[in-house]
């Protein structure tokens, strides 16, 4: 028999008994902790991991709780972060000290007065420590590089309970690891310092098309970003939902004036004319909050492939032609393919100094399909399979790898695709900080 009276007079936090819903994607709606303890600080982290390993309990950490496998849950004990989440700004450094469990909001609120930032990403509720450990690519990645490549150094509750700071100086391996070898691999980051910069005014913009243009305004838009600033990105997308007709959407985010951006998308304007075009000048802040990704939730399940070169028209033809026969849902977030420009400063990296390998990707091409609770099975089946063959299918013209925060459970080549030359590092890293593989999950480096 567990012992949990024990692990509750060991805490200051609150332990609760077993909860469902910990995860945002609804496909692991089922996951149910044995328990949840809401940690009050780093020493509960500490304290937990110490008596989760004596107690031969599995122990789970979540931060904001968005893996889309849902790996912030398990059905051991889940330690939530959700109380780690002070943030500290130092004007004389510029550096930004974070628990490991803030959100995007939090974090957003609390560096807009100092007029500061870092890459962060498109959604108040996504965490910082997900968002770091596995890379973190942002509206500003192209400019600024991802947020783990702002990281300094971070705090880590290893296996053994004992807590290090890993930075370019100490554990430098360890640090190494925590840039891009994903969340929950080697131990539990109870807080981040990051290098901050002052937050860039620009511009942003959502454009829209019918249909028939679908392949002609992704090629035009590929070849737009080929020349473009680093300071111009964008998520150029195809979508259907329901039984309606596809949508061609262009999402992006420009470190410049709205007249630069509105040149930057003649050529893609000139392919047609928009249904929809809102260009706009913004403030850092206004451009984050307008660009936040929204979703109805439900369930969901994404697949992508990185790619160094443009994808050419009959490979955009089969994305289009794929996303023409999805086989529907009732979820209103439908399915897509979406092209996220990466590039410029993400690629002046080199792949070795950061476990982040995907230095010479130009997009990352990302899959989804979505469905509701009430959906029969033979729903579900067939949206999983219509995503199943895409992702085949687009082997033949995005073969490179898969990006580890866009987490895909049905990966099989997981350890290639997500961290290709890095993978034996990592591994490494892992038996050095974590030899009995106490922190573990379906894709645990
Ligand atoms: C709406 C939405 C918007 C998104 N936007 C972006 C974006 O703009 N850019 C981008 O790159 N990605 C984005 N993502 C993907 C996101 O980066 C990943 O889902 C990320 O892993 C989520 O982290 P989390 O802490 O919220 O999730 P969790 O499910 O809590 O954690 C994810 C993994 O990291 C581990 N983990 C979390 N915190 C810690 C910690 N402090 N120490 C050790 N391990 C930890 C967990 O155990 C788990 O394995 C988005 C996802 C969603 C759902």
């Amino acid at each position: 028999m567990t012992d949990w009276p024990a692990l509750a007079d060991l805490v200051d936090g609150d332990l609760r008994p077993a909860e469902t819903g910990m995860a945002l994607n609804q496909r692991y709606a089922g996951t149910r902790p044995a328990a949840v303890l809401a940690v009050a600080g780093a020493a509960d982290v500490a304290r937990a991991v110490a008596w989760a390993r004596s107690a031969a309990v599995p122990l789970t950490v979540r931060g904001g709780g968005h893996s889309y496998a849902g790996y912030g849950s398990s059905s051991g004990l889940v330690l939530d972060l959700g109380g780690l989440a002070g943030v500290r700004f130092d004007r004389a450094t510029g550096l930004v000290s974070v628990g490991g469990g803030t959100s995007m909001q939090a974090l957003y609120t609390a560096l807009r007065p100092h007029g500061v930032t870092f890459p962060l990403g498109n959604s108040d509720t996504v965490g910082i420590g997900g968002l770091t450990l596995g890379g973190g690519v942002t509206t500003i990645s192209r400019a600024h590089g991802l947020t783990c490549d702002a990281l300094v150094s971070t705090e880590v509750v290893l296996a053994d309970g004992t807590t290090v700071t890993a930075s370019a100086r100490e554990h430098p391996d360890l640090f190494w690891a925590c840039r891009g070898g994903g969340g929950g691999n080697f131990g539990v980051n109870t807080s981040f310092t990051f290098r901050t910069r002052a937050a860039p005014d620009g511009s942003t913009c959502l454009v829209l098309w019918s249909w028939p243009h679908a392949v002609e305004v992704l090629a035009t838009m590929q070849e737009i970003m080929r020349t473009a600033p680093d300071g111009f990105s964008a998520r150029i997308g195809i979508a259907r939902s329901g039984a309606e007709e596809g949508v061609v959407s262009v999402v992006g985010h420009h470190l410049g004036p709205a007249t630069e951006l509105r040149e930057l998308l003649a050529p893609a304007f000139a392919v047609a004319r928009p249904d929809r075009a809102d260009v706009a000048d913004r403030s850092f802040w206004d451009a984050a909050t307008y660009l936040h990704h929204s979703s109805v939730g439900g369930a969901f399940a994404v697949r992508t492939r990185c790619t160094p070169d443009a994808i050419d028209d009959a490979g955009l033809a089969t994305l289009v032609r794929a996303v023409e026969q999805w086989p529907g849902s009732g979820n209103p977030d439908g399915a897509g393919a979406a092209l996220f420009a990466w590039g410029g400063a993400i690629n002046r990296v080199p792949v070795a100094d950061t476990a982040f390998p995907h230095r010479a990707a130009r997009f990352l091409l990302s899959l989804d399909t979505s469905w509701a609770a009430a959906d029969p099975e033979a729903v579900v089946r067939a949206n999983l399979e219509w995503l199943h063959a895409l992702y085949a299918a687009a082997g033949e013209f995005a073969p490179d790898g898969a990006y580890v925060n866009f987490t895909d459970p049905d990966l099989e080549d997981w350890r290639r695709a997500y961290y290709g030359p890095n993978a034996e590092r990592l591994a490494a890293v892992k038996r050095r900080y974590d030899p009995d593989r106490f922190f573990t999950f379906p894709q645990a480096v």
